[in-house]
């Protein structure tokens, strides 16, 4: 058996290269080699927080592009040499869960979220995904591989937000967070029609993406209580919907608050930290005050990345401003990781070219 390379969370807080194994393809698998990886939040989340608990020698990494290297015998629609789109999320197709609509949860709370959680991530010479023919997607010819790499997990991710707090024309939006995901919020409730969308977040290189994925309003977290400045900035009215994408357990708090009633709050943050989250009872209506509160893991699978890969290649959707930094070569991958770590103020999101 073949050795591989990976960059691996070795135990909680320590990163470092690693050899491996080469994977096993079984008859629907496939084994692939990135062609661009990109650096993840939920890396840092999973890493230094240890926030899904200890993983020992675990390959990192989520998001990336590829080329199919070997493909298992019942593998109809992929072949050695095809570049590919890969989701971060790779779900189990015949699964009771996948068949109850939550693919995500295929195998149990989140398992449809195997890379760099339950198996060995993309950060890797040679990494291994199930259920190919469900999971992968072509790449198309004119999505560049840091553009393909945003298709893995942030557009998928942010635009879940909007799909989660149910979008409506003419909504008032509020996206809490304006990272790489919070942008993709942004630029989905745009799409789905919102008429104001109001964005917190303070990197200057992310308020100025947010502009041009149509925020039109910018609130700042550190300038006082997020709700009350919503509040002024809507008569005292408040927002129809919220995304979160940023922020902690207290950000819903703040959510509830700035909610009209009937509202509804969809949350992609992944929360690293804090043991519970409260609602205050009297904006939640003491109970009945009609504020639904949605949290999901983004969908994953072939048809998401092949229609949202339909999105970034048409042109509806330019992704291209969240690759802030592109290194290349495999040598980098830990330096895009401690720049994702300490987020400096041009940072959006790290990529790695490594073919
Ligand atoms: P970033 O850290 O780049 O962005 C976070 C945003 O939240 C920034 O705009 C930041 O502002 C803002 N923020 C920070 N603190 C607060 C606060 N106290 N109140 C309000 N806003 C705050 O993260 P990403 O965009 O990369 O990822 C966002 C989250 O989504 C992460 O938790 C990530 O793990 C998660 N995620 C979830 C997935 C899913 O499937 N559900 C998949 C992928 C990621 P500032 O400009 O000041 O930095
Ligand atoms: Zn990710």
């Amino acid at each position: 058996m073949s050795k591989i390379k990976g960059y691996a969370m070795l135990k909680i807080g320590q990163p470092g290269w690693i050899e491996k194994e080469r994977p096993v393809c079984g008859p629907t698998d496939a084994l692939c080699k990135p062609l661009a990886i990109a650096i993840c939040t939920s890396d840092v989340h999973t890493l230094w927080e240890g926030a899904i608990g200890e993983r020992h020698n675990l390959v990192l990494g989520h998001e990336c592009c590829a080329v199919v290297d070997e493909v298992g015998s019942l593998v109809k629609d992929f072949k050695p040499g095809d570049k590919v789109l890969v989701p971060a999320i790779t779900p189990d197709w015949n699964s009771l869960e996948a068949q109850a609509g939550y693919s995500m949860h295929s195998g149990g709370m989140l398992a449809g979220w195997k890379f760099s959680n339950i198996k060995d991530g993309v950060f890797s010479e040679v990494f291994h995904v199930n259920d190919a023919d469900g999971n992968l997607a072509h790449l198309p010819a004119n999505i560049s591989p840091e553009d393909a790499c945003m298709l893995s997990d942030m557009v998928p991710t942010g635009f879940h937000g909007a799909e989660l707090a149910d979008i409506q024309f003419g909504d008032i939006v509020l996206v809490i967070g304006i990272g790489p995901v919070g942008l993709m919020s942004v630029a989905g409730a745009n799409l789905r029609g919102a008429s104001r969308i109001l964005a917190v977040g303070t990197r200057p290189k992310c308020v100025e993406a947010a502009k041009g994925y149509g925020a039109s309003d910018f609130i700042s977290y550190k300038n006082g209580s997020i709700e009350e400045q919503v509040l002024e900035l809507t008569d005292g009215k408040g927002v129809d919907k919220v995304i979160i994408a940023g922020g902690n357990v207290d950000t819903f708090a703040s959510a509830v608050k700035a909610l009209k009633p009937g509202g509804k709050i969809g949350n992609v943050n992944y929360l690293g930290s804090g043991l519970n989250i409260s609602i205050p009872r009297v904006e939640w209506g003491v109970g009945m005050g009609h504020k639904q509160i949605n949290g999901g893991l983004m969908p994953g699978g072939r048809l998401r990345m092949e229609k949202l890969g339909a999105l970034v290649s048409s042109g509806r959707l330019d992704v291209s401003p969240l690759s802030s930094h592109v290194f290349n070569g495999w040598e980098n991958v830990e330096k895009a990781l401690f720049l994702m770590r300490d987020k400096p103020a041009d940072l959006i999101k790290p990529v790695v070219k490594v073919a």
